[in-house]
């Protein structure tokens, strides 16, 4: 064939952590000896109360199309719970359901992005959010932000990257790659600056239950921003549901009715026996999420101090999510037993995988060539692997 395909998608690149993830899945099936700490997916299974809403959903006959929107009943749920943890009104008819978080995310640019328009972004960032941004036809505007300011943006940053083409800010609260998160002052500085200059804000606030003693709050609830944010989450951290691809929007209402129609045209509604393990999700209790959050704390602890140790330098311990970002630059300039120059975040993650086994994913993919990604989401065995491999590949550069 000699037509182009779509020159929008072309511009475009694969998400990193999504390609690691799979070769690394691959390699393991190929029965390779390969510890990975690429993708954030939680190790443990699915809460069995959830699995069992589910198999009953199943044999309820929960089978068929939904509204595009979601169940009403898992709607209403996700609003109690945005008033409980959150302190958020919403109505149901603001909630969709969406195929996860990142499909959240979409269908929220979606609604808003116009060609040209900017979205600012800081970085790093999770390697999702600019290239959907780049699909619409709009324009990712980083702000960089800093180890020594814990890869957070202040006020003054957000009010200088704003120009007349902003349309919106994306942030990530807690942040996957970096751990940090905005505390209460901090947020209450940035939602000034969004209402003053009139733009909207895009919240993704997965990684919520996953805050080490942080105090976690939702962008949204400051004043004035509830009517221009728009509250993206999911299940696929907080209950291991990575793989069931449940997750959803909260909207202001013109915006909700937006994205029905985006979602109603592209892709219909999330799986109805998903929807169904959500609301058992939704109404189980924390007692789960409580389990694996101290689990979390514990494997934070132990990589921080790990790293720390081998790399010959203390970092400081992310307040949130599962993941470390650790510096590495001072490798690069070094070689490899094969002779082979180190000389970015890709580089050296490559040289892990293929002579260490060891996964993890290079800065380069958040928009920061300095740093590495350990993703911390897995057991304390995969962890000490990890370390080992981790060590005696840095042990071997020269
Ligand atoms: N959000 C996870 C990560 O950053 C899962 C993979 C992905 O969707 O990017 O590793």
């Amino acid at each position: 064939m000699t037509r182009p395909l779509s020159t929008r998608t072309e511009n475009i690149a694969a998400s990193l952590t999504v390609a690691i993830d799979t070769l690394a899945k691959q390699m393991i099936a190929e029965g390779k000896d390969v510890v990975s700490l690429g993708a954030g997916e939680p190790d443990f299974p699915t809460p069995r109360p959830i699995c069992d809403a589910a198999t009953r959903a199943i044999a309820d006959g929960k089978t068929r199309y939904t509204a595009p929107v979601g169940i009403l009943e898992v709607r209403k749920e996700v609003c109690n719970k945005l008033k409980r943890d959150n302190g958020l009104d919403y109505a149901p008819e603001q909630i969709i359901m969406t195929s996860g978080a990142k499909h959240a995310v979409f269908n929220s640019l979606a609604a808003l992005v116009n060609p040209g328009d900017e979205i600012i972004i800081p970085a790093p960032y999770w390697v999702t959010y600019p290239e959907l941004v780049k699909w619409l036809g709009g324009v990712p505007k980083f702000v960089p932000t800093t180890i020594g300011n814990k890869f957070k943006m202040t006020a003054e940053q957000l009010q200088s990257a704003i120009t007349e083409k902003t349309k919106a800010i994306l942030i990530n609260n807690p942040c996957n790659p970096t751990g940090s998160v905005y505390s209460h002052e901090e947020l209450a500085g940035l939602a000034k600056v969004i209402v003053k200059n009139d733009i909207y804000c895009i919240s993704d606030e997965v990684y919520e239950y996953f805050v080490y003693g942080a105090q976690f709050a939702s962008i949204a609830s400051f004043d004035g921003m509830a009517e221009r944010t728009i509250v993206v989450n999911g299940f696929s951290k907080s209950h291991c549901m990575t793989g069931w691809r449940i997750g959803y929007d909260a909207a202001p209402a013109p915006i909700a009715k937006i994205i029905g129609k985006i979602q109603g045209q592209a892709t219909h509604h999330p799986s109805n026996i998903a929807q169904y393990a959500a609301l058992e999700a939704l109404r189980m209790g924390m007692g789960e999420v409580d389990k694996m959050r101290a689990a979390f704390r514990r494997r934070r602890d132990f990589m921080v101090s790990q790293v720390s140790r081998i790399l010959g330098e203390s970092i400081s311990a992310p307040e949130g999510a599962f993941y470390l970002f650790a510096p590495v630059a001072k490798l690069y300039g070094k070689k490899t037993p094969a002779g082979a120059a180190v000389n970015s975040s890709i580089d050296f993650c490559k040289y892990l995988l293929e002579t260490q086994g060891l996964a993890i994913v290079p800065g380069a993919a958040f928009g920061d060539d300095s740093c590495v990604r350990f993703s911390y989401a897995a057991s304390d065995e995969t962890l000490a692997k990890a370390c080992e491999r981790f060590e005696n590949g840095i042990k071997e550069l020269k």
